[in-house]
């Protein structure tokens, strides 16, 4: 049977999960709690799209094509049918856990239920469902459409056949699977995101300005981004969840967010998605 693919969660990483899976044929339902969310996820596909038209790396009737895969809902039950279900929610645990439940007593039996968590342990979230050994992260990178790696992330539970067939999934979305194990932050963010606290440190006792943080890190270290920016770009409420979770997670005082990024994020200071973070996008 071919797979059919439901994402939940519209926003950055959800829509851009939704992107890759629909233009590589499959059909997708992506959903969400927003109407609102669903609609900007929407049309942040189709810029995509059309983006990708404009560089002659896709033809206009792939495009239209790729759309008309995309069907979308703010009704999680919608996950019944398909054999892959992607969460791709806010970054909190107890949002998770209840998701999960309901994944578990919604979808298919048989479905795999996978999880773009950064940093939320997948044995946890398995642990919520009656079927552990179904239950995998999928953690893909942002842009999903434009970034090479999905880290794979098995829970204690997880089967050698959901990680084969999840490994297979990425590589048929051009992807490049990495398989790791479930500890906090799994590799990418338990490496990147105390660097990117660091540098907030840094700006917080005055050691250097946004720019020239970000510029000492690209120009220095060869980084395309300096680690502000891209902070920008994860969402700083989802640099400090996943800080959170490596903090409790691992018990060390070295991954303590710093009271900056909780300030910023006390504001509503985001990054991109809202418009502002250390730098402005107005
Ligand atoms: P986002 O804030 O852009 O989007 C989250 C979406 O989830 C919102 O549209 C919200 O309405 C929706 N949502 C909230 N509760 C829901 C529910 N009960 N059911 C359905 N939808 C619900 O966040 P994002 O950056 O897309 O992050 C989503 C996930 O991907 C998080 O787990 C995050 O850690 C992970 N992730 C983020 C990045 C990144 O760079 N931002 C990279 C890799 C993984």
């Amino acid at each position: 049977m071919p797979d059919t693919i439901a994402v939940i969660g519209a926003g950055q990483m959800g829509n851009g999960i939704t992107h890759v899976f629909a233009q590589s044929g499959y059909p997708v339902t992506m959903i969400d709690v927003s109407a609102d969310a669903l609609a900007r996820g929407r049309s942040t596909i189709e810029k995509n799209l059309d983006r990708q038209v404009k560089k002659g790396t896709l033809d206009a009737t792939a495009k239209d094509a790729t759309l008309a895969r995309i069907t979308d809902s703010t009704d999680i039950a919608a996950i019944a049918g398909a054999t892959l279900v992607i969460e791709a929610a806010t970054e909190n645990p107890d949002l998770k856990y209840r998701i999960f439940g309901d994944m578990d007593r919604l979808a298919t039996p048989g479905a795999i239920l996978a999880t773009n968590t950064s940093s939320i342990s997948i044995t946890d979230i398995a642990a919520k469902t009656k079927r552990p050994e179904q239950v995998i992260g999928m953690h893909f990178m942002n842009p999903v459409p434009v970034m090479q790696l999905v880290e794979v992330i098995r829970g204690l539970a997880t089967s050698d056949a959901t990680t084969q067939r999840v490994l297979a999934l990425a590589k048929a979305v051009g992807k490049t699977p990495v398989e790791v194990n479930d500890y906090p932050g799994f590799v990418a963010n338990r490496i990147l995101l105390p660097m990117i606290n660091e540098a907030v440190y840094a700006l917080m006792e005055g050691v250097g300005t946004v720019e020239a943080i970000d510029t000492v890190m690209k120009l220095g270290m060869n980084h395309p981004m300096g680690p502000l920016a891209l902070a920008d770009l994860i969402g700083l409420d989802t640099c400090l969840a996943i800080m959170e979770v490596l903090h409790e997670g691992l018990g060390d005082s070295k991954y303590r967010p710093c009271p900056l990024l909780r300030k910023y994020v006390a504001a509503g200071w985001y990054g991109r998605k809202s418009g502002r973070g250390f730098y402005s996008y107005q």
